[in-house]
C-alpha cells in the first residue's frame, strides 16, 4: 500500500512541476514513506534520516533547498517526537492527507517550524486525487483502507484509521485508467480488504465487475483477514477466470490460546476448514500467510502448534516475524514477554520450514508450462522479468518490446529467488 501511495503522491506533484529522480542526492525534495507495523520498520527511518540531512546541507552549500518530508505511518504515531529527534525535517504527514500536498509545499518555509498535517480529514483522500499518470504492467488500487478488526499487536487501526471502503464508480473508473495506460494486471489493496463494502457491494461482487473489464488479464487482491473469507469470495475463485490461483490469507499462529489473545476471531480449524473449502473451488490454490512468533505468552506448545498447522497446509510462500511491542497497542503491556532468544530460535525453526516449502512448491512448477505477465527489464541484459500466476518472479530471455505481454512459458529451474523459465515454442515464434 506504501508504494501505491508513493506513486498517488508523484500523481499530486506532477501538478507542481516535479518530476520522480533515482538519487535524494540533488532533489529539491525527499519523501520518506514510512513503514510502522514493527519497530525495525520505524527504526529504519532515523537512519534515513541521518543520510538525508547531509544530502540537504550539500544541497544548501551550493544555494539550493531540499525540502525533507516524512510521510506515512511513522510520522502519523510519531508526529511531534519525531520532530524533536529530526528537526531538519520540513513536512509531516499521515497516509490520510497527500492530497492536500500541494498546500503544505506552499507553506514550507514560511515558519521556522516544521509543517505538519496528520489529521484524519472529513473530506476523503480519494474525491481529492488527481488521475492515475503511469502505470506498471502489474498495477496496485486500494479499494479499502484502515481496519477496525484491532489485532491486539497491530498499529493499523491506529495509524491508518477505521475502516473505509472506496465507492465502486470510482474503483472501476480507477482500473480503467490503469488498463488504458497499459496495465494487465491489478492488485487490488487494503489492510483488509476482503471487508471491503463499499456502496453495500462485497469484495467478490466488485472482483466480478472488474472482471468484465477489457484489457484485464489478471486480479489479485490483498491482504484478506480469515474471516472474512465469505462464500461468494471463495466461489468467486472458482469461478472467475481472471482471479489468480494464489491467496494471501494471514493466520499468525496455530495456537488457539495466542490465537484469543491476539484477537484474531477466528481458531486454527476455522483456518483449517477454510483453506479445504477453497481447495475444493479451485484445487490448484497456492497459499500464502504471515506469522508471528514470540507473542507474549506464547509457550513451546502454542509454537509447536504452529508448526503443526505449517506441516499440514502446505504454503507456497510466507512473511514471519518476531513480535515486535508497538506502542499504544494492547499487547505492548509488557506481560509475560517471551524472551529475545527464545524469538529467535523459533523463528530460525519457523523460517526453515517456510524456506524448504517455498522450495518445494516451486520445484513443482519446473517442467511446467506457465502463463507469465513480462513485467520490467531483468538483471540480465536480454532478460525480462516476469510473475508467475503465483507470484514467484520468473527470469525469461524476451525482447524489452514484449513488456506488458502473458506469454506462455516453460519453467526451467527453480533458484532461491525465482525462476528460470523459456519462452514456450509457439510464443518463441510470435
Ligand atoms: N491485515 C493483515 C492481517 O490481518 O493479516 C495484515 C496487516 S500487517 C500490515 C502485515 C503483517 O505484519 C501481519 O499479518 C502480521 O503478521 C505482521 N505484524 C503486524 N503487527 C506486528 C507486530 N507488532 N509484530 C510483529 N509482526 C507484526
Ligand atoms: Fe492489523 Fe490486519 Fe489485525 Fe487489522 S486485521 S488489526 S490490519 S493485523
Amino acid at each position: 500500500m506504501n508504494v501505491y501511495d508513493s506513486a498517488r503522491m508523484a500523481d499530486v506533484l506532477a501538478r507542481l512541476g516535479y518530476t520522480p529522480v533515482d538519487e535524494a542526492a540533488g532533489a529539491d525534495m525527499v519523501i520518506l514513506n514510512t513503514c510502522h507495523i514493527r519497530e525495525k520498520a520505524a527504526q529504519k527511518v532515523y537512519a534515513e534520516l541521518g543520510r538525508l540531512r547531509r544530502l540537504q546541507e550539500d544541497k544548501k552549500k551550493t544555494g539550493g533547498r531540499m525540502i525533507l518530508a516524512v510521510a506515512g505511518c511513522v510520522a502519523q504515531a510519531e508526529g511531534e517526537e519525531l520532530l524533536r529527534r529530526a528537526p531538519f525535517v520540513d513536512l509531516l504527514f499521515g497516509p490520510q492527507t497527500y492530497h492536500r500536498l500541494p498546500r503544505m509545499v506552499a507553506m514550507v518555509g514560511q515558519t521556522a517550524r516544521a509543517v505538519v498535517d496528520t489529521d484524519f480529514p472529513a473530506e476523503r483522500k480519494f474525491d481529492r486525487l488527481p488521475e492515475t499518470a503511469a502505470a506498471a504492467a502489474a498495477a496496485f488500487l486500494t479499494v479499502q483502507e484502515g481496519c477496525d478488526k484491532f489485532c491486539t499487536f497491530c498499529v493499523v487501526p491506529y495509524t491508518r484509521g477505521v475502516e473505509e471502503s472506496r465507492p465502486v464508480d470510482q474503483i472501476v473508473a480507477e482500473a480503467e485508467q490503469l488498463l488504458a495506460q497499459g496495465a494487465r494486471e491489478i492488485t487490488l489493496l487494503g489492510q483488509n480488504v476482503n471487508a471491503y463494502h463499499g456502496d453495500g457491494w462485497s469484495l467478490a461482487r466488485l472482483i466480478r465487475r472488474l472482471a468484465k473489464l477489457p484489457g484485464l488479464a489478471r486480479l489479485r487482491y490483498t491482504t484478506s483477514h480469515p474471516s472474512d473469507m465469505d462464500d461468494g469470495l471463495i466461489a468467486a475463485h472458482g469461478e472467475v477466470e481472471v482471479l489468480m490461483p494464489y491467496l494471501h490469507l494471514p493466520v499468525q499462529t496455530g495456537s488457539d490460546r495466542v490465537l484469543k489473545a491476539m484477537n484474531r476471531q477466528h481458531t486454527a480449524d476455522d483456518y483449517r476448514r477454510l483453506v479445504e473449502r477453497l481447495r475444493a473451488t479451485r484445487s490448484d490454490l497456492a497459499l500464502s500467510s504471515d506469522f508471528i512468533v514470540g507473542f507474549p505468552g506464547e509457550t513451546a506448545a502454542d509454537f509447536a502448534a504452529t508448526m503443526a498447522l505449517v506441516d499440514e497446509i502446505g504454503f507456497a510462500s510466507a512473511f514471519s516475524f518476531k513480535y515486535s511491542p508497538r506502542p499504544g497497542t494492547p499487547a505492548a503491556s509488557g506481560l509475560d514477554p517471551v524472551r529475545e532468544a527464545e524469538k529467535a530460535e523459533r523463528l530460525t525453526v519457523l523460517q526453515a520450514r517456510l524456506e524448504a516449502q517455498r522450495r518445494e512448491f516451486a520445484n513443482t512448477c519446473v517442467g511446467r508450462v506457465l502463463p507469465v505477465l513480462l513485467e520490467k527489464p531483468g538483471r540480465h541484459a536480454g532478460q525480462l522479468l516476469g510473475r508467475s500466476p503465483y507470484l514467484q518472479p520468473v527470469h525469461i530471455e524476451a525482447a524489452t518490446a514484449r513488456i506488458g505481454d502473458e506469454v506462455s512459458a516453460r519453467i526451467a529451474a527453480a533458484g532461491p529467488n525465482s525462476l528460470a523459465g523459456e519462452l514456450a515454442v509457439a510464443e518463441a515464434d510470435a
